[in-house]
């Protein structure tokens, strides 16, 4: 995809929108490009919740794979808690053991 700009869900998105994080409270200036979606994918794809976040409020998990928000994370953890274990043991191999077990 990779939009400059488009709507979704009613909202302006596209890395050509200027915007803040969409975490309560938080100020970060973004743009609503797939850099800062949460899902992967513009409206958050099957397990995303498809809000723009800075690159502080997401976070990436292993199954399924991609950045979420910590809402979302979290959630996709309990959901799949052995293909995510399964998965964090791959990524600490990989980067050397910063992924939390
Ligand atoms: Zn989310
Ligand atoms: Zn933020």
């Amino acid at each position: 995809m990779g939009w400059s700009y488009g709507i979704e869900n009613g909202r302006h998105v596209g890395y050509g929108v200027r915007a803040t994080c969409d975490l309560k409270g938080c100020k970060t200036k973004i743009d609503r490009g797939l850099g800062y979606v949460c899902g992967n994918m513009h409206g958050g794809g099957e397990f995303g919740c498809g809000r723009y976040f800075c690159s502080e409020h997401l976070t990436y998990i292993g199954y399924p794979k991609g950045q979420f928000c910590f809402e979302c994370a979290e959630e996709l953890e309990k959901r799949f808690p052995k293909e995510n274990k399964e998965w964090n043991k791959r990524w600490n191999n990989l980067i050397g053991g910063k992924v939390n077990e």
